[in-house]
């Protein structure tokens, strides 16, 4: 993929912060999230739009001034990186890392898994599934919320999706319903993988039809437990 960052093994970050995870099969983990800086895919609903543009002006030298200001990144290297996470967990009370964005697969992830990996820590990776660079990289457990209609028109990427441990999908209404089953249909989902269903903005009716989905194809609901607790 020619548009991967490969320069030098040094990854755009925009924040490190231990969070719990909010949604999906691993609601209520808790979990080191490393939001990587960059996303070409400009969706219409995204809460992180602060990471969308790799402005030079926004870049400063050290990691520990990107932290918590949202709009400022530094490029480290992945040792730096995992320095900052231990850091910020001293009592490696937490075993997982969440790589998110932005778009954290548009970054060759490859050296920094293997870099969390050796530190001992449990890789979790959030994508949309435009972008290959986890592809290579041997991330324990891969999601991925296909950005279908996105205003970009970035495609969702079979080779993506074949990687998919867990895809999550944002559900309005019973149409949204009918558009995952083709995806499924359409696109290489492992068998192994398991499918999401996620109300949209914790809609009453959303939820339902939710509901009524599980029900019938022993999806999984995920409700977004984060949103409820007003936390990040
Ligand atoms: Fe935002 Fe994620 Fe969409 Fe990028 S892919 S625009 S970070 S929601």
């Amino acid at each position: 993929n020619p548009k991967l960052h490969r320069e030098a093994m040094r990854y755009l970050v925009n924040d490190i912060y231990p969070c719990i995870q909010g949604e999906g099969v691993n609601t209520g983990v808790p979990m080191m999230l490393a939001r990587l800086h960059g996303c070409p895919v400009e969706c219409v609903f995204c809460d992180t739009r602060e990471t969308w543009t790799i402005d030079p002006d926004m870049e400063v030298n050290a990691l520990r001034a990107a932290l918590g200001t949202s709009t400022r990144y530094a490029r480290v290297s992945p040792e730096i990186i995992v320095e900052q996470i231990d850091e910020l967990n001293p009592r490696r009370g937490i075993t997982d890392i969440l790589l998110t964005g932005g778009e954290p697969a548009n970054q060759d992830l490859n050296e920094l898994v293997r870099v969390v990996h050796a530190r001992g820590y449990t890789v979790n990776l959030e994508t949309s599934g435009t972008a290959l660079g986890h592809v290579d990289a041997e991330a324990d457990w891969v999601c991925i919320s296909p950005k279908m209609d996105n205003p970009s028109d970035l495609p969702v990427l079979p080779e993506a999706v074949a990687m998919a441990d867990e895809i999550t999908w944002v559900v309005g209404r019973a149409s949204d319903i009918e558009e995952m089953l083709t995806f499924v249909d359409k696109y290489p989902v492992p068998d192994k993988c398991n499918i999401c269903v996620q109300p949209m903005s914790q809609s009453r009716h959303a939820t339902e039809v939710c509901m009524e989905a599980c029900e019938r194809y022993g999806f999984r609901l995920s409700i977004q437990v984060h949103k409820y607790l007003s936390i990040r």
